[in-house]
Parts: structure tokens; sequence; C-alpha cells
């Protein structure tokens, strides 16, 4: 079957024939009907996360956004059938260790990444496995469409867990989001959905345009002013939870120096070459204003329900912030193109 492989970091991705993926007793195949395109799979071709020890091997076939229906199920799988409609979630769990217990399955201590490791090779192909499938395959209802669906498994759920759980955001809140790619848009639409006052910051115009179309109370052009941090305490009196989605010293400093005293910075976006994993934080500020920095990945399966329930109502849709449908043999040249930052909104791969 065709599949996207990281040949070398760096270089361009390849389209290669790879073998048919089998179920594990456990496992399920899925055949893919749609997988989102993210900055992580660039931050995985880039090789970044050494830091870490995150880095992504070559060989390792990509794609963590999946949507599709399964093909072939595992003899000890109880609750996913061939038929079935699912999305997975990129962090599998193991469903077995303390983390998973307490159901913090997006933290599991026996965690592969779908499209991140040897051990789970990812939805840029045309078929994929999903172990452990009755943790980590959640049934789709009806109605929410594979391209809608297909940023439930990474940024949009990423989103939703940052600021729903770990930020506490709601009604009345001003929630500022620095960086508007696709888990930064998400947090835009789900602030408004969750009542709060969404400001978006970008260096773009596209994608503060976007942002403004789907929920943004504001936008900030951080090209065009000097402080955007200091315009979100004049104009808001400061922001009660900020959200760094990109993840670097410049977005995660305007993001904090955003916030007003008591307020919440969550961490979801991951840094790259120039700050390997590390930004200096405004400590005694933290302290004298009693302001909060915490991070945030993924989302535990058992939540999917809420965000399903606000679909299915209207409060939030996933599906506008989908940009372009792409073919698998697109995926080495959009990704590319987020070298740049020249892609705007989400991109969604359709035809395998
Ligand atoms: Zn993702
Ligand atoms: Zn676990």
């Amino acid at each position: 079957m065709r599949a996207v492989v990281l040949a070398e970091h760096g270089e361009p991705l390849e389209l290669r024939d790879v073998p048919e993926p089998t179920a594990d007793p456990d496992g399920v195949v899925v055949e893919t009907e749609a997988c989102g395109i993210c900055r992580s799979d660039w931050h995985a071709w880039q090789g970044h996360g050494d830091w870490v020890d995150d880095r992504v091997p070559t060989g390792q076939v990509l794609g963590h956004e999946p949507v599709g229906t399964v093909r072939e199920v595992g003899a000890d799988v109880e609750t996913v059938a061939v038929g079935d409609r699912v999305v997975v979630p990129f962090s599998l769990a193991d469903g077995t260790c303390p983390a998973c217990r307490a159901g913090r399955q997006n933290y599991c201590e026996g965690a592969t990444a779908l499209g991140f490791g040897p051990a789970a090779p990812g939805a840029f192909a045309e078929r994929f496995h999903v172990p452990a499938a009755d943790v980590n395959a959640v049934h789709l209802p009806e109605g929410v469409s594979a391209v809608a669906a297909a940023s439930m498994g990474c940024r949009f759920v990423t989103a939703f867990e940052a600021l729903d759980a770990t930020a506490d955001a709601g009604g009345g809140d001003v929630v500022v989001v620095v960086g508007c790619g696709g888990v930064g848009l998400s947090a835009v639409q789900i602030a408004a959905a969750l009542g709060a006052t969404p400001v978006a910051v970008d260096v773009r115009e596209a994608p503060l345009e976007l942002a403004a179309d789907i929920g943004a109370a504001a936008t900030i052009d951080a090209s065009e002013v000097d402080d955007p941090a200091s315009r979100v305490r004049d104009r808001f009196g400061g922001a009660d939870v900020s959200m760094d989605a990109l993840g670097s010293t410049e977005t995660f400093r305007t993001a904090v120096d955003s916030l007003s005293s008591g307020g919440t910075h969550v961490q979801v976006g991951l840094t790259g070459d120039d700050d390997r994993g590390e930004v200096a934080l405004p400590v005694d500020r933290v302290v004298q204003d009693d302001l909060t920095v915490a991070g945030s990945r993924g989302m535990a399966p058992r939540r999917y329900d809420d965000i399903f329930a606000m679909v299915a109502a209207g409060r939030v849709d996933p599906g506008a912030l989908v940009t372009d449908r792409v073919a698998l043999d697109a995926v080495p040249d959009r990704l590319a193109a987020m070298s740049e930052f020249d892609t705007v909104g989400v991109e969604v791969v359709t035809e395998f």
C-alpha cells in the first residue's frame, strides 16, 4: 500500500510502497478516510525533539490525525467491529498503567504516538494499525464528516483540553491565543464556544482574517505592533488565559506578558531548533501577579463525547478550519510549505 515515509530528516518525504498492516490480538486495522496535516508532522520531519529524547526515527510512516473505517479486528478486541467509523487520538495509550487507570491516557507511561514511532506507523497511508483498540479507537457519531473529524486526533482536542480542562477557561474570560496555525485557530473557535472572549495574535494577515471569521473578538498583527501584549492589556485589561500555540521564545513571552493578575498560561506549542525545548520564564512576575504556567498535551479518549456534543449542537465546527483537501502524494509539498509558514488553516488528506 502507499504511504508517506520520513526518509531523512529535512530531506523530501517519500511516497513509498510499504507492507500492509495486520491486526494484533488487541488491535484493529483502519482504512484511512481522511488525515489532517499538522505542524507536529513538520517537527518530526525536521528531526526536532532530540532535546527531550523524542526525535522521530527515519523510516517512519507519518500522519496522526486520522479518521477511517475499521477493516480488520484482533481476536481480543471487544468494543470495535469491522465497519465501525473511528477517530484515533495521536497519543496511543496502553490502558493499563497508573496514568491510564487515573483517566489520563494522554499521559500514558507506556504510550506510543501514532505516526511518531516504529511501533505505530502513521496514517499518511491507505491503512493503519491501532493498538489497544478498546482504549484508542473512538467511535465517530453519525453526522460528523471525515474532514471535520480529521483534526480530532490532535489539534482540536488538544486545544479543547488545554482551554477547558487545563486552564478552565469559561464565560467572561479573555483568552489570548498566540500563533494561529491549526491548533491556535481551533483554540479561538473553542474559546468562543466556551463563552470566552478570544483574542488572536499572529504575524500573518490571512490566518488572522480566518480567526476573525470563526469567532475572534479581536485580532492583533504582531508584525505591525511593537508590543502585542501591551495591546491586550490596554484593550482588555489583560488576559485571564493565554496560550502559546506555536512554541518559541517570542510567542511564549507575548502570551505570558498578556496575562492579568491571577491569569493562567497554557503551553501547547513545542519548540524548534532556535529554542530546543527551553524558553526563559519571567518568574518574578509569576510570583508577583499570581500567574500559573501549565502545559497540556492531547486529550484522553473518554472526553471525546464532550466535543461530539458541542459539534452536534453546532457550538463548534472543526470543518470550518479546513482550507484545503489534498491527495496523499501532496503531503511532502504541503509540509515543506510549513517551513515558510506558507499554509493557512488546516489542510486534510482525503485521497489515498
Ligand atoms: Zn497534529
Ligand atoms: Zn497507560
